[in-house]
């Protein structure tokens, strides 16, 4: 079967590295974007550059007709999805809850919570069997967070990381009969970009004395347990979490 997989957020970070890890293992990757064009494209080049297959989207995953029209183009430029990975997050800077505006939980449970239901719905309407399809694969990007709650940096980010949680533990037992898997992987401290963008950029490093393996993890061992999630490597495997937070 033709391996085809939508990453959300697969421009940077994890996603990235997701996109990179799958296409060296046959699958053909979407890699979907929202603000950072050329970092998408540079994704799509680096494996097409070893002679695997990518195509580039961009849409808003919290905008739910850019989610529409983002899988119309997938059935149309690459074909039917087998695997989505629900990667697409973003944090914010650290506050406590009494602290946090409307905007700012409307735009954290939009993008992580709303989009990741907008493409997991699309994804099933195409995979499963009750729909005509052949099966597949989706992963939810949760974080340790959500065992957390993350106090007095963003526990509205830990709570929409929660509800992706429910959501992989609902849904795999929706769909198991259907041929579709629903995992989930927790990843702890990662280096990427998502630290600058919630105004630290070096806290991972400066967190990793707290971490039991005494250091961060890297987008590229997050990415293993994906792909292992998405492949047929896992076919028994439903409605699980894997931690990857080195022990934390
Ligand atoms: P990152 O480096 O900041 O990359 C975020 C990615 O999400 C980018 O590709 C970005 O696209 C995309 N994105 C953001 N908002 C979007 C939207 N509305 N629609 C579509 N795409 C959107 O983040 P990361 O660290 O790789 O995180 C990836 C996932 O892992 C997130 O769900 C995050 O919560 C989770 N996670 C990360 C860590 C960590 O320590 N890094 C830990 C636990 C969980 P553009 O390039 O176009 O901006």
């Amino acid at each position: 079967m033709n391996k085809v997989a939508l990453i959300t957020g697969g421009s940077r970070g994890i996603g990235a590295a997701t996109a990179l890890l799958a296409a060296s293992q046959g699958w053909t990757v979407a890699i979907n974007y929202v603000r950072h064009a050329h970092a998408a494209e540079e994704v799509a080049r680096a494996v097409r550059s070893t002679g695997g297959k990518a195509i580039t989207i961009k849409a808003d995953v919290s905008v739910e007709a850019d989610v529409v029209t983002m899988f119309e183009t997938l059935d149309h430029e690459v074909g039917r999805i087998t695997a989505l990975v629900n990667n697409a997050g973003v944090v914010d800077q650290a506050a406590r809850v009494d602290q946090m505006p409307g905007d700012r939980l409307r735009r954290m449970f939009s993008i992580n919570v709303l989009g990741s239901f907008y493409c997991a719905r699309e994804a099933v309407r195409r995979m499963s069997t009750r729909h005509g399809g052949a099966g597949g694969s989706i992963v939810n990007v949760s974080s340790a967070a959500s065992r957390l709650g993350s106090p007095n940096e963003y526990v509205d980010y830990a709570a929409a990381k929660g509800a992706i949680d429910v959501m992989t533990i609902g849904l795999a037992k929706e769909v198991a009969g259907e041929g579709i898997r629903v995992n989930a992987v927790r990843p702890g401290f990662i280096e990427t970009e998502i630290h600058a963008s919630g105004g630290r950029p070096n806290r991972v490093s400066e967190l990793a004395p707290g971490i039991p393996m005494q250091r961060g993890g890297t987008a590229g061992e997050v990415a293993e347990s994906i792909v292992w999630l998405m492949s047929d490597a896992s076919p028994f495997t439903t409605m699980s979490f894997l931690e990857i937070s080195g022990g934390r």
